[in-house]
């Protein structure tokens, strides 16, 4: 029952205060997504929302007045990139707001709480420090995960049938095909390869196609132009001798999972215990049936991280720990009213279903929102004949003119909207939904309160709320 919970609940952090008064509680929080999902902003408007907490009202620690104060300090990581929390929300809200630059590489920071705890001997026990410790990294790098389980030959010969499904590969398709990896290796000519091969990659990104990997192609921060960024897919020659350009791709390819992939799940993920995915859903939709399917896939493969005892390597460093709790999150619902927000929750939990069946999450405890990190827009009702269309209003980026657009209905069943047989029929999301790229909205900052949102304050508590 809630009353046993809570005396147990109360026992328990009595007993850990008086055994060991010092002992502060350390939550980390890894924040991740496919680039351009969010992540940057969600972490701006998280942390400042956090740290004024006047519009957190489904933060429990905040709505029953426990949290007595929250501020920045170094984060314990020394060898990672501070993320950047004042730049960011200094772009979001100076006299010309714009929207951030992106994640481009793994970042942290940390966030600490005063707080005074909840439950039945909370005088006896004084104030607690709580470490948020929220770390930033890019999607791309979880799904190279699976390239952990292929030898060269194989990925590469799966890297080319997917590229013949989409129109970006066609020109590089062209140059592997017609290239004899027997050859003897020749810098150059890896480098030609590398090159036209990223070029695919970010054009197949830019078209919307979310599995781009290897990851590091498209984010190489400061692998730029290395040995293990400069191998490309090749058909398996007749022979590969030693010496030969096929070979030498192998070993690079090799080097990458080794030096790049693995490194990073050593040292970043395999100490996460709460993990939110936030994901573009709605630019998905927009993009077509082809891309949201591939954004599903995508995230199924995404979601292999965290089901550990499939892959050797991650139960071997992770050695039984693993991540409480996963939240989904659709980001940018601030296109939207309101009304369409549920519809939009469904679709994400679609979307994630089957990865979230088939990974079996082992205990971790998975939910779906749809948020927005910065609200840009406000509602308005536009009168239609008898009804009315409830539309957004924001400043449009390319005008910095103010409008009210309606971005169209959402596919309304889920479970058909990701079947095999609607693939390649229609668009959804009217053509408004095209014009929607709205700048940050200028607002003026009240003491005590963080920029505006959309259910932030529900991501946080089921997040963090436990811990705090
Ligand atoms: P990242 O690559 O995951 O770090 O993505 P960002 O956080 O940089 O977000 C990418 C872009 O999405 C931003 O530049 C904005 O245009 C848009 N965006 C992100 N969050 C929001 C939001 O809450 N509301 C709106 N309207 N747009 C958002």
């Amino acid at each position: 029952s809630d009353f046993t919970d809570q005396l147990g609940r109360s026992l328990e952090g009595l007993v850990a205060t008086v055994t060991d008064p010092f002992s502060d509680t350390v939550v980390r929080l890894g924040v991740t997504g496919l680039s351009r999902a969010g992540k940057t902003v969600f972490i701006t408007g998280l942390v400042a929302n956090l740290m004024d907490r006047g519009r957190m009202p489904q933060l429990k620690a905040e709505a029953s007045r426990r949290i007595e104060a929250a501020w920045l300090q170094p984060q314990p990581d020394d060898t990672v990139a501070r993320f950047d929390f004042e730049g960011h929300l200094a772009a979001l809200t100076g006299d010309d707001p714009h929207w951030p630059a992106s994640t481009r590489s793994v970042s942290e920071l940390r966030l600490s709480f005063r707080v005074q705890p909840e439950g039945l001997f909370s005088g006896l026990m004084g104030t607690q420090t709580v470490h948020l410790d929220i770390v930033d990294y890019p999607g791309e790098w979880l799904l190279d995960l699976a390239l952990l389980d292929k030898d060269y030959a194989t990925w590469a010969e799966e890297t080319l049938i997917r590229m013949a499904k989409r129109p970006q590969g066609a020109e590089f398709l062209a140059v592997a095909r017609a290239e004899d990896g027997a050859l003897a290796h020749d810098e150059l000519r890896a480098q030609a390869l590398a090159a036209g091969f990223t070029d695919y990659l970010q054009a197949a990104r830019a078209a919307g196609w979310s599995d781009c990997t290897p990851g590091r192609f498209l984010l190489p921060g400061d692998l730029v132009g290395s040995p293990v960024l400069t191998f490309a897919p090749l058909p398996l020659p007749a022979t590969q001798g030693r010496g030969s350009l096929w070979r030498e791709m192998e070993r690079r390819f090799e080097a990458y999972k080794a030096k790049v992939v693995k490194p990073f799940f050593r040292t970043h993920f395999s100490r996460i215990d709460r993990q939110v995915v936030l994901v573009d859903v709605l630019g998905a939709i927009h993009a077509g049936p082809q891309a949201l399917e591939d954004l599903r896939q995508t995230m199924a493969d995404i979601l292999k991280a965290f089901r550990p005892g499939r892959n050797g390597f991650l139960s071997e460093i992770l050695m039984g720990r693993r991540v409480e709790k996963i939240l989904f999150a659709a980001t940018k619902a601030d296109h939207l009213h309101h009304s369409q927000h549920a519809a939009l929750t469904a679709i994400t939990e679609a979307l994630v279903r089957e990865a979230r069946d088939r990974a079996a999450f082992a205990g971790a405890e998975v939910a779906a929102m749809s948020i927005a990190s910065i609200r840009a827009t406000v509602e308005e009702e536009v009168p239609q004949g008898d009804s009315s269309l409830p539309m957004v209003r924001g400043r449009l980026l390319t005008t910095g003119k103010q409008a009210a657009l309606y971005p169209g209905e959402l596919p309304s069943d889920p479970a058909r909207l990701l079947s095999p047989a609607r693939q390649g029929a229609e668009r959804w999301l009217g053509a408004d939904y095209a014009m929607m790229s709205f700048g940050p909205a200028r607002f003026t900052r009240r003491p005590g309160e963080g920029p505006p949102h959309i259910r932030l304050d529900r991501a946080a508590e089921f997040l963090i709320g436990d811990r705090l």
